[in-house]
């Protein structure tokens, strides 16, 4: 069972609920005098599960459109050369567009995807993330909404992965040090 690679819970399932309900409420008041709503676009994949929570709190009009980076392919554990590997799957032209990731890092993955949404014609670009990781995040990438601020610590769960696993392991937690290659 996936519960015996993991060291420690560092959030459980029901402070995530907590929270995202709590985030929703943010976003439903930035974007409720908006008639067209909004569109959001999640950074595949560790964002899946934060986003399918996300919007069955939001009350608004929306559409959502795709995007694809890998920052950290197979078992990587650090940061490694960002691929795109699908480009927004739908159109963004005169939206107002909610980038939704599941982590800041090092703010590679957000800034490029900000400037992505930016050239496609968006009229506004906020971002939300999870979790963040205060020591690294950079201060040229703004996040209007973020869940939690995390240790520099490499956190599996709630859609997050190792090695592409983990990903439906409920809680946010770290993995038991000999599984990390
Ligand atoms: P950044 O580009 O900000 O350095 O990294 C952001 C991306 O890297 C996130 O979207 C996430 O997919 C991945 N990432 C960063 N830190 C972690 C972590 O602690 N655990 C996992 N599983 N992925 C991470
Ligand atoms: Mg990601």
């Amino acid at each position: 069972m996936i519960n015996d690679d993991l060291d420690r819970i560092l959030i459980d399932r029901g402070a995530i609920a907590e929270r995202v309900r709590a985030l929703a409420g943010e976003v439903a008041a930035t974007y409720a005098d908006q008639p067209g709503g909004l569109t959001l676009v999640p950074v595949l994949s560790g964002s899946i599960i934060f986003l399918a929570d996300l919007i069955r709190e939001l009350p608004l009009r929306m559409k959502v459109a795709l995007v694809h980076v890998s920052t950290y392919p197979g078992s990587a554990t650090t940061p490694q050369t960002q691929r795109v590997v699908l480009e927004l799957s739908g159109d963004v032209k005169d939206r107002n567009v909610l980038i939704v990731d599941d982590i800041l890092d090092s703010g590679k993955t957000l800034r490029r995807v900000q400037a992505m949404v930016r050239e496609r014609g968006a009229r506004s670009v906020r971002s939300i993330v999870l979790l963040r990781k205060p020591s690294k995040a950079p201060a040229d990438v703004p996040v209007e909404f973020v869940g939690f601020d995390v240790e520099d610590l490499f956190v599996v769960g709630y859609g997050l992965d190792y090695d592409d696993l983990y990903r439906n392991y409920p809680h946010v937690g770290v993995l038991k040090p000999g599984l990390i290659r």
